[in-house]
């Protein structure tokens, strides 16, 4: 998906259209760390305490069974207005495996 760098859109804080500056941002989970990371943590002897942390050895069922996962993302874009630097979202992101902005 191409995405054109700036756009042309209604600033709800304006409220009139301006021109408003295109940027992405990841949506990231900033209080978990990955397994894998948990796991050399505790070889290194940093986590707290024994066991595999309330987990079961095996995955579930539906983990590994599941077909048809998706591969694509939901684009989360910020607008920002050039007039008054506010930066608002978009209300619903469009699934693309790559945004580009051009
Ligand atoms: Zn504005």
């Amino acid at each position: 998906m191409k995405k054109p760098k700036n756009v042309k859109r209604l600033c709800p804080y304006c409220k009139k259209h301006t021109e408003h500056k295109v940027s992405q941002t990841k949506k990231k989970n900033p209080s978990s760390l990955s397994y894998g990371s948990k796991v050399r943590a505790k070889l290194r002897g940093k986590a707290r305490g024994t066991g595999n942390q309330g987990r079961y050895s095996k995955p579930p069922v539906g983990n590994f069974k599941r077909t048809g996962a998706k591969t694509s993302k939901k684009t989360d874009f910020r607008y920002e207005c050039k007039e008054c630097k506010k930066v608002h979202v978009q209300s619903h992101g469009i699934r693309a495996k790559r945004v580009e902005l051009v």
